[in-house]
């Protein structure tokens, strides 16, 4: 079976007609995992056995006949996911010692549903980055160039759908954590609306915006393991309780008459020219299939990233509090005091830019400044929600480049981290809107690295988002063109 050809879709059917064993399955991505992933870096963690153990379970739930969808398939997690007996790092040397005592809600619907746990893969220090730069296991590559970064945080998940290490993976976007590095290595990723997958055992970053998803090569893929990660969960005060959905019932409906709405935010300066013109090649594809422009705009859009830079620092440095050396993860080895221990602990457990994010939260919420910076932002995180409401009141989705840039260089934007910042520019005004957002491959752009052209919908609309890519996805090939790596 070619696992670089072979789509999560195929698999599940291959698995259900017994021409291939999930032990089998696994073994190949193992095996995958082994010869590529010491160039990648996208997985911290693996275990053969325990990978294998669950694999033999599902083989006889399959022979059982009381198989779903996902049983047999080896889907790998972010690192972000407390998963039960493996370590958890969420990137961090704070966490670089910690095995989780139990399963965040989205692993405990995944081994529910008889899926495999084939890894745990690389991300950003507790999600705060967009290049993967900052994780306390080093850098992921990106499989399209060695030499550029995958994006982040969400970048170890990325560079292994990308390299079809995994038919998939979880992943969580605070600020566009799954679009972007989607996007940079050319694979399809959904953020869902706000509240739809639970973060119970999701490592908080910022718990308003803070939302698991899935990447995975194609929009049917995602559809499928959407359905599995989505549900009501009442340990998490946000999580929303509807009936369930089929988030692949939609995904053949004729795109006649849609309304394309393009922000004219999105399109004037700051996109490099090579996304712009695949960016507009895909809105001519979308024309051929029935679909209108309709020319919008969200005009505070260039107040996302400074709102996004005080709310998502205030709330993380509420939710990193917890990190003391105490209860769990790094203590400092030597130390006079209580005081000094925790001061140690943190100190060395936490990297440059968890430590900015803490000082910039802790700023931003301290008497005198919780006003002018706190309140403040507030108040335009509730203009960006109304800007959306508008837009959707004359358009049924929202399109865009996913990142203003292709893949950058390793290097490039540490240096200036508000450069680093505005490679989100596109992603953030969703997440602080709490709406589902899509990226998908549209072509290439400089050095051949891919482009991510970015869906954004109403709220609870990822079915009909997922229409639009397969849609897309049916007309084009963009989202099975791999990495040359990926082949070797
Ligand atoms: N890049 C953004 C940040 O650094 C978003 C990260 C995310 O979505 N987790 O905060």
């Amino acid at each position: 079976m070619n696992l670089v050809t072979t789509s999560l879709k195929q698999l599940a059917e291959a698995l259900r007609k017994r021409q291939v064993s999930s032990r089998e399955l696994a073994q190949a991505y193992l095996e995958r995992i082994v010869r590529l992933d010491p160039t990648l870096g996208a997985f911290i963690t693996t275990d053969h056995e325990r990978t294998l153990r669950q694999a033999d379970a599902a083989d006889s739930r399959i022979a059982s006949g009381t198989a779903g969808p996902l049983t047999g398939i080896p889907v790998a997690h972010k690192d972000i996911f407390c998963t039960q007996g493996w370590l958890t790092t969420c990137g961090s040397k704070m966490l670089s010692n910690f095995v989780s005592p139990y399963d965040a809600h989205v692993i405990e619907q995944f081994k529910a549903a008889g899926a495999l746990i084939l890894g745990k893969t690389n991300m950003d220090e507790f999600a705060m980055g967009s290049s993967n730069e900052t994780s306390f296991y080093g850098t992921v590559k990106n499989p399209w160039d060695l030499t550029r970064v995958p994006g982040g945080s969400s970048g170890g998940s990325a560079a292994a759908v990308a390299a079809r290490l995994a038919p998939a993976a979880t992943a969580t976007d605070t600020g566009g954590s799954i679009r972007q590095p989607a996007a940079l290595c050319g694979i399809s990723g959904i953020k869902p609306t706000y509240g739809l997958v639970s973060r119970y055992g999701m490592i908080a970053y910022a718990s308003s915006l803070d939302q698991g998803g899935v990447v995975a090569p194609s929009a049917e893929d995602l559809g499928i393991v959407l359905n599995t990660m989505v549900g009501f969960d009442a340990r998490d005060s946000t999580s929303i309780q509807r009936p369930p959905e089929d988030y692949t019932a939609l995904l053949e409906q004729p795109l006649r008459g849609l309304r394309i709405g393009l922000p004219k935010e999105f399109f004037s300066g700051g996109v490099s020219a090579d996304v712009e013109r695949a960016i507009e090649a895909a809105l001519q594809e979308y024309e051929r299939l029935g679909a209108t422009r309709v020319d919008i705009s969200l005009p505070n859009t260039a107040l996302s990233v400074p709102v996004y830079y005080v709310l998502a620092p205030a709330e993380a440095s509420s939710n990193l509090s917890r990190f003391d050396g105490v209860r769990f993860g790094w203590r400092a080895p030597r130390y006079d005091d209580l005081a000094d221990m925790y001061e140690l602990s943190r100190a060395q457990g936490f990297g440059p830019e968890v430590k900015r994010r803490i000082l910039t939260g802790t700023y931003v919420l301290s008497r005198g400044y919780y006003d002018a910076y706190y309140l403040q932002a507030q108040r335009v995180r509730r203009l960006i929600v109304n800007d959306f409401k508008s837009a959707f009141a004359q358009c049924d989705v929202i399109m865009g480049p996913s990142t203003p840039t292709v893949a950058f260089g390793f290097g490039e934007k540490t240096g200036d981290p508000v450069q680093m910042y505005l490679s989100d520019i596109f992603t953030i005004s969703v997440n602080l809107a709490g709406l589902p957002g899509l990226s998908i491959p549209a072509g290439f752009g400089q050095g051949g690295l891919p482009v991510g052209l970015q869906l954004i919908g109403d709220y609870f609309s990822e079915a009909r988002l997922l229409n639009l890519a397969h849609r897309y996805q049916q007309a084009t090939d963009w989202h099975s063109r791999v990495p040359a790596l990926a082949s070797a």
